[in-house]
């Protein structure tokens, strides 16, 4: 059997759709929606997913504002820019970019932010509604495409169903755990010290993984391969690049929802060197899931692709909760 790939490009359009009348309303009334991207760094990840996220909003009728600050930022600057923003009425929508200067309290930041423009879904009081909501506008964006992804799947029928969330992030595993508990799924959340993980996930009809164990990995053997070269401490064993969910820890049929995305070295030799360039001398990386795609689309039912899964949902539920800040502010 070869599972059905789910499609999140075309579920992102049909949310997208299902916005448009909503924006162009908003747009005629000279209240369109605008989104706030925060950057308080010089990480070149965050640099190209606000160039994206422009990109996205543009497409969508979105008005999009980067503030660029400095990557030292104190925490009260970044305050202050978070403030003025919770006061402007031309800002529908306000999203923290990762990493903060060190020092600086995410959490404080993200609770600075008005529960009302929280674009990530992220403030205290939002993920607070995930205990009576299922379905919550602002929600968290990526835990949110998961179990949109899963229920479009499960033809929005989970009730009884076993739901195994690997990883227990704020971020990712826990809202989506409880928005399946919400739809009346039997939820198990599993995590880095769970015991006998092959027969937690071959328990799952519905399998949801969000960890980036394979880049918490390669992280850490990265730095202990630095720090043996300088000539400290021994040499790290061998980094295993492998992935954390294979075939034979997937039940056969089940719906398998991959969030995870680990940029990794395209191998390792046996001296334990990650490949190279050969011009520049930089390390070959590629993106990889949690999930080992090829060898599991065997036995699933149902599957999201690497390219094309998780990744559209969540922009576009990024989209909705700014669209639906923008439409309270507007009160219409
Ligand atoms: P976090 O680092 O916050 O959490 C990772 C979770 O995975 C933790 O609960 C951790 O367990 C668990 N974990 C780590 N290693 C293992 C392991 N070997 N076995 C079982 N569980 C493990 O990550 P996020 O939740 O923020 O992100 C998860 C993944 O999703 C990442 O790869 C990230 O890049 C990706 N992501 C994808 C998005 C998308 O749109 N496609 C958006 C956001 C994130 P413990 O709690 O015990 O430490």
């Amino acid at each position: 059997m070869v599972a059905k790939i789910l499609d999140g490009e075309a579920l992102a359009k049909e949310f997208l759709n299902e916005l448009s009348p909503i924006i162009k309303n908003l747009r005629e009334k000279e209240m369109p929606p605008r989104l706030v991207s925060i950057r308080a760094n010089d990480n070149k990840g965050s640099e190209s997913y606000a160039k994206m996220q422009e990109k996205h909003c543009g497409e969508c009728g979105v008005d999009f504002l980067l503030e660029n600050l400095p990557a030292d930022s104190t925490e009260e600057q970044i305050l202050n820019c978070i403030e003025s923003h919770n006061h402007n009425p031309l800002t529908s929508a306000i999203m923290l970019h990762m990493p903060l200067p060190k020092g600086v309290d995410s959490s404080k930041l993200t609770a600075a932010i008005s529960p009302l423009k929280d674009a990530e879904g992220m403030h205290p009081a939002n993920l607070g509604n995930l205990l009576f909501d299922a379905d919550p506008i602002p929600g968290p964006c990526t835990a949110l495409s998961a179990v949109k992804l899963a229920l479009k799947a499960a033809n929005d029928d989970v009730k009884g169903k076993n739901v195994v969330v690997v990883g227990r992030s704020q971020i990712v595993g826990r809202p989506a755990a409880l928005m399946m508990m919400e739809k009346h799924a039997t939820v198990t959340v599993a995590h880095s010290r769970t015991q006998n993980m092959t027969e937690v996930t071959k328990s799952a009809d519905i399998l949801i993984v969000a960890t980036g164990a394979v880049t918490f990995r390669w992280s850490a053997y990265r730095k202990a391969l630095a720090a043996w070269h300088k000539g400290e401490g021994d040499k790290p064993e061998k980094c295993d690049l492998s992935y954390l969910i294979t075939s034979d820890m997937v039940k056969k049929g089940a719906i398998v929802i991959d969030v995870g995305v680990n940029r990794i070295p395209v191998s390792i030799d046996e001296d334990g060197e990650p490949a190279r360039n050969k011009e520049t001398g930089k390390i070959k990386l590629t993106t990889v899931g949690d999930v080992d795609y090829e060898a599991v689309k065997e036995v699933a039912g149902i599957i999201t692709s690497p390219k094309g899964g998780v990744g559209p949902v969540t922009n576009a539920m990024l989209i909705r909760n700014t669209v639906f800040a923008a439409k309270k502010i507007a009160g219409i």
